[in-house]
């Protein structure tokens, strides 16, 4: 359940109001990187969470992220104050948020884009949704670094400076959380990858002198213990396909169906 208490998580103050500042600030409203985005992704996401420890973590800091949507709303309202009141000049200036809005905030993005579900990613898989959130954050972070560089108001730069530094929070959160489940970092879903062809890495850009710039990947730090295919294109039969039949068939009776349950369906 939810409770809603009547003051802010941190406490607004803004200098003089800049409207075009508050509909910038409206991208951590309804934007896509956003404080409702992260509300709705990381609850939704707990919602669908059996593991305890998890879903603590994922509705904590949903809950969380909607005291960030009070303070970062009442910011951009703070801000857009200039466009109420109907006149022509707040009008032609923006007259989404003059008229349609009456100068106050909506669920919109910067430049006026409604939010949408389709900015969530919700999988169904703790390890998966985890690693979303831990990139959301880092999304959300740097937002607020670019907005902070926008203004100089004070005020207004301490309240982005507590929000920022919340988000660093949650990542970090997110990262253990993910650290808890115990997986390796590539074990990811059902199946089993296919041997042999999971460690090649398939040099796409290959080129030189007119052919075109000079190619990194074969000297790249991330290279380390790939097995590199120079141009799969020009020469499909070094991609080591032919161990992918059959390879996924063997795993379904073994140990790659471990996460699968039998679902017991009551007799009509
Ligand atoms: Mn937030
Ligand atoms: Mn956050």
């Amino acid at each position: 359940m939810y409770h809603h208490i009547k003051k802010l998580m941190y406490t607004v103050r803004v200098g003089t109001p800049d409207p075009v500042y508050g509909k910038m600030l409206l991208e951590q409203f309804g934007g896509q990187n956003g404080e409702l985005a992260a509300a709705m992704q990381y609850t939704v996401q707990g919602i669908n969470t059996t593991n305890p420890s998890i879903k603590d973590l994922l509705m904590d800091i949903g809950t969380e992220e909607l005291s960030h949507l009070e303070v970062v709303g009442t910011l951009a309202m703070m801000h857009l104050k200039p466009m109420k009141g109907g006149s022509r000049a707040a009008a032609e200036a923006d007259p989404l948020l003059a008229i349609t809005g009456g100068g106050g905030v909506n669920l919109v993005d910067s430049a006026g884009s409604a939010w949408t579900a389709n900015y969530l990613k919700v999988t169904g898989e703790p390890d998966i949704d985890l690693r979303n959130n831990i990139a959301a954050e880092a999304r959300a972070k740097v937002t607020y670094d670019r907005l902070m560089r926008l203004t100089d108001d004070q005020g207004t730069i301490d309240a982005l400076q507590f929000l920022m530094t919340r988000e660093i929070t949650h990542m970090r959160a997110f990262m253990q959380g993910l650290e808890s489940l115990g997986k390796a970092p590539l074990d990811v879903g059902f199946y089993a990858p296919t041997p042999g062809l999971v460690d090649q890495f398939f040099n796409d850009s290959t080129g030189e002198g007119e052919d075109g710039a000079k190619d990194e990947t074969t000297r790249a730090p991330w290279i380390k213990g790939f097995e590199i295919v120079d141009n799969p294109g020009f020469n499909p039969e070094k991609m080591k396909l032919d161990e992918v039949a059959g390879s996924a068939k063997q795993d379904i009776s073994t140990s790659s169906r471990k996460h699968i349950e039998p679902v017991e369906h009551a007799a009509e």
